[in-house]
């Protein structure tokens, strides 16, 4: 990262192949992320336990939480002859020793360069008897050479409804939510949205209680939250499915469509006004629930907030780095303050990422301005901000580097926050999360304009 210092402005080498500080994570640390989101579930990295002990150090690194794990532990015979026979004796140790309800297994790099066959090894360990009554192994394949974090989370997903939902022939009345890939503190929000519209949702995964869960002083290996095998179990027998973040949530909830008859709506993860608003109209449409005064009120607070500041957000250029479901919520946010989505990056792979950020500027005063990179790196944003800088930056800890350098106040948001508190406590999704993320904005905004003013300029009140 040091070595950004000697960024330079000029764009000499078109670069295709090779990536210089990614804007993104391997897709196993999505899939070890959605697998805690259920209630007693022990994930499991199918690989080495150098690519386990990193999956675990990264969601430890960001929650300040101790996450436990189990792999599959391969040594140099495992990785010619393939892992099976370690699998099976990890799935029989774990359930005799950790007693979980699900194991979450997740493939890595190495075991799908093997060509393991996760469907005919978890069928070996239910037919041999590895598997006690009444507990479950889930799986799904994530090698990283492709996809990122996110789309590691997304198999995840798709994998716990393919191995566990059910359809009855009676619907239970209940409305599956699929939170995209965002915190504990997100997930929360989501679920308190649905509570205030008075739906009965069935959120998963679920991640709030699990990795933002209170220290008591005893260790809970399973803590409190998290959706129960129960519930996703229930999902195929639900009335419908809001999917919130297409890269995230659209292949198991597309699923759940086709398998089992739930209709789905798939629509952004809830950032800024439009898309908060988008998931409360989902909620009341598909459970015909009407909208409580309680959320007019929280909604005409960052109504309030925005025409009260709306001055100092105008037009300040802002540079971000992140999931293409978050920075799609973000970009319309920053439109909504008369912001300048300058510049954007994803590592996370999909087309319709720049269409769909195309599409939010389109007419607006950033439109002839913006430029995205999917998948790009952090190394173009750096080099585009030495072109022409911006106000600010939006994006994980690694980041505040260029931050540094550049001097530009840091907003961090995403995957992974290293260094600071508050992500998984705080939501930045729905209203509440609006009026925090406009907090923080115009918290560094105007703390650098108070460093910088001159003593005419410095402002008492703003
Ligand atoms: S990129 Fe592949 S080898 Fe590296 S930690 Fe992730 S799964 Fe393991």
């Amino acid at each position: 990262m040091a070595l950004l210092r000697h960024t330079t402005a000029d764009i000499t080498v078109d670069r295709q192949a090779l990536t210089i500080n990614p804007a993104k994570t391997c897709q196993p640390v999505g899939a070890m992320y959605a697998a805690l989101g259920i209630h007693g579930c022990l994930p499991h990295s199918h690989g080495s336990q150098g690519c386990c002990a990193y999956h675990r150090s990264a969601l430890t690194r960001h929650t300040k939480e101790p996450i436990a794990a189990g792999t599959s532990s391969f040594t140099e015979g495992s990785s010619v002859f393939g892992g099976q026979a370690n699998l099976l004796t990890a799935i029989q140790n774990m359930f005799s020793v950790y007693e979980p309800d699900v194991i979450a297994v997740h493939t890595t790099c190495l075991s799908e360069t093997i060509g393991d066959d996760m469907t005919q090894i978890v069928e070996k360990a239910r037919s041999e008897g590895k598997v006690p009554s009444g507990k479950h192994v889930i799986y799904c394949n994530t090698p990283s050479y492709v996809g990122s974090h996110v789309t590691g989370y997304s198999n995840m997903v798709f994998g716990m409804v393919k191995n566990l939902a059910e359809s009855t022939g009676t619907k239970n009345g209940k409305l599956n939510i699929i939170p995209g890939f965002c915190e504990p503190s997100d997930m929360a929000e989501i679920k308190r949205i649905a509570e205030m519209m008075g739906v009965d949702a069935n959120v998963f995964p679920d991640t709030s209680g699990v990795l933002n869960a209170p220290l008591t002083g005893k260790y809970e290996m399973y803590p409190a939250g998290g959706a129960s095998v129960a519930d996703i179990k229930s999902s195929g027998d639900a009335v419908g499915t809001i999917g919130l973040g297409r890269w995230a949530t659209a292949q198991p909830a597309k699923y759940l469509d086709a398998e089992h008859k739930v209709p789905c709506e798939i629509i952004g993860l809830p950032f800024g006004l439009e898309d908060t608003d988008a998931y409360v109209m989902a909620l009341a449409k598909m459970s015909g629930k009407p909208v409580p005064a309680s959320i007019d009120f929280e909604r005409g607070q960052v109504v309030d907030v925005i025409s009260d500041y709306h001055q100092y957000f105008h037009g300040k250029r802002v540079a971000l780095a992140g999931d293409p479901d978050q920075l799609i919520g973000l970009t319309k946010l920053l439109v909504e303050l008369d912001m300048i989505p300058a510049y954007l990056v994803s590592g996370t792979p999909g087309n319709k990422f720049e269409r769909a950020i195309r599409e939010i500027v389109k007419g607006t005063p950033a439109e002839n301005i913006t430029k995205v990179k999917c998948p790009g790196d952090m190394f173009i944003l750096h080099q585009w901000i030495k072109q022409e800088s911006v106000d600010l930056l939006i994006g994980n800890t690694y980041l505040k580097y260029i931050a540094r350098d550049e001097d530009i106040p840091l907003i961090r948001h995403g995957f992974p926050i290293t260094d600071r508190m508050g992500h998984t406590l705080f939501p930045s999704v729905g209203y509440k999360g609006a009026l925090r993320l406009m907090e923080k904005m115009l918290d560094a905004i105007l703390t650098k304009r108070d460093r910088d003013a001159s003593e005419a300029e410095f402002e008492l009140v703003y």
